[in-house]
């Protein structure tokens, strides 16, 4: 719960800065900036669960983030890049995309999905949101963000700055 709020807190802080007209913020500095990515939703979805990194590699931990969705909305490329997996695991669709810097999305219930090896630009429909029960009764889609063969990060750091230059006033 506590990565839930941090989330939501540097949100308000992103949306908050943009009114203030500063282009470049403090702590801007330590990460990266993440351009050329936005929401794999849009409009821009509540986050029902945030990124919570296992404590141990082994243990239990939620390696993306949820967003609300319906059933059938569109799913889109949250940047550009090539559909490297698009299957089925588990039961659940799942579809993911490798970007040109060595970063890979994963969206997930998905069907109607591209097949693997479709080129995407940033906001191209990927396929729709699946019925499922990862977030209960809510339909949701978990997002996550991968770098190298099994590191997970938190997705939403590709939006929090893109948000702050390119839609202040989203
Ligand atoms: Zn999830």
């Amino acid at each position: 719960m506590r990565n839930v709020w941090r989330a939501v807190a540097a949100f308000v802080m992103a949306a908050s800065g943009a009114f203030g007209g500063g282009a470049a913020g403090p702590g801007s500095s330590t990460t990266a900036p993440a351009t050329g990515f936005g929401w794999p939703l849009q409009p821009k979805p509540a986050v029902l669960r945030g990124f919570e990194p296992p404590p141990q590699p082994w243990a239990a931990g939620h390696r993306g983030v949820d967003l609300s969705a319906t059933v059938g909305q569109p799913v889109l490329a949250a940047g550009a890049g090539t559909v490297s997996f698009s299957g089925v695991i588990a039961g659940r669709g799942v579809l993911a995309i490798q970007h040109a810097d060595g970063r890979r999305t994963t969206y997930e219930p998905v069907t109607d999905r591209d097949p693997k090896g479709t080129v995407e630009s940033r906001g191209d429909r990927l396929g729709s949101v699946e019925a499922g029960t990862h977030c209960g009764s809510q339909p949701c889609l978990h997002w996550g963000l991968l770098v190298g063969p099994d590191e997970y990060r938190d997705p939403l750091k590709l939006v929090e700055v893109r948000r702050v230059r390119l839609l202040p006033l989203g």
